[in-house]
């Protein structure tokens, strides 16, 4: 099932979104009732997706990334694979979704993309075991772990760096049928590729995240875990469209702009 999140004359609601991918005149969204956890609730209402406006899918109450998850990546940047998983935090703020843009920040100048697979969580845990966490994992979506590579350099904390507003596109909408294994992660920049990679190079599988992550602490429904990016990160540009695609879920696809 793929879950939406949007709006229509004001209104903002979670969708089940229908039709073939590859043909989006047949996309449709069935709206939900509440939020999408749980046994969906169709209100009976439904519109075509080109109508309305696709939201983030999720307003998370944290964001828990994971660095140099893979090892090409990591060699590109000069870093050895971590022993441990090395986490961060995005914050809620830097969510931005499918329609909206990303903001360079002003005291940067080399803004890279990362394209990554988002793990949303959908129940409450902690302390969750490797063969539970199939019922904690709601479903999958596409991210962009926007950063700044300069800020990430001269700073110790990567909070600024990883953290302004806009750094976390998140979209079009999770697919809730997926196993993450051995799925394609794909970026390019005006269309042109820049990285390919797959999960199966992942160092830790999202089961090893999970259990990691959630040995420290709690995590609610709409968390979202980002997995880390494959090889071929490099800069963004104001005027650029950067688009991660994931096989199985879709395209997330943002313009670069000024900040205002
Ligand atoms: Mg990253």
């Amino acid at each position: 099932m793929r879950i939406a999140r949007f709006s229509i004359d004001g209104n903002v609601s979670f969708g089940v979104v229908e039709g073939q991918a590859e043909r989006p005149d047949t996309l449709v969204v069935h709206a939900l009732a509440g939020h999408p956890f749980g046994p969906p609730q169709p209100t009976g209402e439904t519109h075509r997706l080109a109508d309305v406006r696709l939201l983030t899918p999720m307003l998370p109450s944290k964001i828990v990334a994971v660095g140099r998850n893979y090892a090409a990546h990591a060699a590109e940047l000069g870093n050895a694979v971590p022993d441990v998983p090395l986490t961060f935090f995005k914050p809620s703020t830097a969510v931005i979704g499918p329609t909206e843009s990303i903001a360079y920040p002003p005291f940067s100048s080399d803004v890279q993309y990362e394209a990554e697979l988002a793990v949303v969580i959908g129940r409450m845990c902690r302390e969750v075991p490797a063969e539970r966490v199939p019922e904690v994992v709601f479903g999958y979506t596409c991210a962009n772990d926007v950063t700044a590579r300069d800020v990430q350099q001269r700073e110790g904390q990567w909070a600024r760096a990883k953290g302004f507003d806009t750094s976390c596109p998140l979209g079009p909408w999770i697919e809730t049928d997926l196993d993450p294994a051995d799925l394609a992660v794909t970026c390019t920049v005006n269309g042109e590729l820049r990285q390919a990679g797959r999960t199966s190079q992942m160092v830790r599988s999202v089961a090893d995240l999970v259990v990691h992550i959630s040995e420290a602490m709690t995590l609610l429904p709409g968390d979202i875990i980002l997995t880390g990016t494959p090889a071929g990160v490099g800069p963004l540009n104001v005027g650029d469209e950067v688009a991660v695609s994931i096989e199985g879920i879709g395209t997330l696809a943002n313009k670069v702009i000024k900040r205002g």
